[in-house]
């Protein structure tokens, strides 16, 4: 099909999946059901039985994911990407439902004291990485409507507290990377009642979507199935579950240390202490992951050293908030972060780029910047290791725009091309931490 008009088809069918959400949501279980099964049948008939794999996590929803696929074809392939960092519980069910099991190429401790560890949720992680990354990212963080980080996260910046990276690229390297390596096409048990990300996704690309040529896409069949249509689909077909929620009553599986919203509900960890106190140990006392559960307020009543450190530990972060907040509601720590960790003009001409969502006043912002001006001027060019002392003696040194280097430096825009020779700069006396 050609290009164009694939593209206004996809269009015209988000607008109509966005309108029918609600109704598919609420469309009667065994036409759910029979849908999902057309799902799968199309998936499998347009990409081949060989191509395709039932991607397991020892959970509920992959569990119907499996039983629905196996109803038609019996001998399906199943994965499980095994992160490392799930109950042996779980990978033993996999193993039973005859998944191959692909094990992880890093140590969960090696990846996070480099690339980051995860904070609070995917979205918290990023905000603080981004911060770190580019004067983009940071005023994203600090300053935008949107996707500003939330206050009660705010001491994660400060490197007096927290002396280790943050980042959401945990699920990428143990979830993400592995599965795309495997090169097939995976039938998944994601629904979009468990995320906004998941619902939008799916308002883009509905259950199954394909690569413009076809040759390759991802299944989403139970993609709008409630808890219920789950609960109902386990009982109705006698589908074995791991004993993580039959006898422990867990409503997740998954990676048995995630700190993801477990500033909700820490009985996780009280779980994990209980079933293989040996990993509780490591990861709370041997990781950076007992000092991040402490400074987001995580109870795991059944260890009483973790509690009397999260009591001391939230005492110094109540202290940190109370003298961040002020009397302007945190806006003089974030223009001092700012300015600490980026150079003026780059994190104008960051603010001017998100102008229009900016949650605080433009001319105020850029009034206390002028008040507390950054310190960092000079620019390295990271290809020929020379300093220059601003943006437009770089840009002028290369025979470059001074607006293409301020737009890289301040994180619009990647590199910077000329020729067959791409540029990258960086602020040298900066005080970020994280690589790019
Ligand atoms: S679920 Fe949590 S621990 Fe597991 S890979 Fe994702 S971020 Fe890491």
């Amino acid at each position: 099909m050609d290009a164009r008009i694939e593209k206004i088809t996809r269009e015209s069918e988000r607008l109509i999946r966005k309108q029918k959400m609600s109704e598919l949501l609420s469309e009667d279980h065994d036409k759910k059901v029979k849908r999902s099964g057309v799902l799968v049948d199309e998936f499998v008939e347009n990409l081949g039985l060989d191509t395709v794999y039932v991607s397991t996590s020892g959970g509920k929803d992959s569990a119907c994911v499996s039983r629905l696929c196996k109803e038609n074809y019996p001998e399906i392939k199943h994965i499980m990407f095994d992160t490392g960092l799930e109950y042996q519980a779980t990978k033993d069910l996999a193993k039973k439902q005859g998944a191959i099991i692909i094990p992880p190429k890093t140590g969960w401790k090696v990846f996070c004291e480099e690339k980051g560890y995860p904070v609070g949720s995917k979205q918290v992680s990023k905000r603080i990485h981004d911060a770190y990354v580019s004067p983009l990212g940071a005023v994203l963080t600090m300053f935008s409507k949107v996707y500003h980080l939330s206050d009660k996260w705010l001491h994660f910046l400060d490197p007096e507290l927290v002396d280790f990276p943050i980042s959401q690229k945990c699920c990428d390297e143990f979830k993400k990377r592995p599965a795309k390596k495997v090169k097939l096409n995976p039938i998944m048990g994601t629904r979009i009642q468990e995320s906004n990300q998941r619902k939008n996704a799916w308002k883009k690309s509905g259950c199954n979507s394909y690569s413009l040529d076809y040759k390759h896409g991802i299944s989403r069949p139970i993609s709008l199935w409630t808890d219920v249509n789950v609960d109902r689909y386990i009982d109705e077909k006698g589908i074995e579950l791991s004993e993580i929620y039959t006898q422990y009553e867990q409503k997740r599986t998954g990676c048995v240390n995630c700190p993801y919203g477990a500033q909700m509900d820490g009985s996780r960890f009280d779980l994990l202490k209980k079933l293989e106190p040996t990993r509780y140990n490591y990861f709370i006392n041997r990781t950076h992951l007992g000092y991040i559960l402490a400074l987001s307020g995580v109870e795991i009543v059944s260890d009483d050293t973790y509690m009397a450190k999260m009591k001391k530990a939230q005492e110094r972060v109540k202290k940190w908030h109370i003298e961040a907040k002020g009397n302007d509601k945190y806006f003089t720590f974030k223009v001092k972060w700012l300015t600490d960790n980026y150079a003026d003009e780059d994190i104008m001409r960051a603010l001017n780029h998100i102008r229009k969502n900016l949650m605080y006043d433009y001319e105020q912002i850029k009034k206390k910047i002028e008040e507390a001006p950054s310190k960092l001027k000079k620019v390295k060019c990271l290809e020929n290791d020379e300093v220059y002392e601003d943006v437009e003696s770089a840009a002028k040194a290369l025979d470059l725009t001074t607006s293409l280097v301020a737009d890289q430096l301040c994180g619009i825009r990647k590199s910077v091309k000329k020729g067959s020779k791409t540029y990258h700069f960086r602020r040298i006396n900066e005080q970020r931490r994280i690589k790019k």
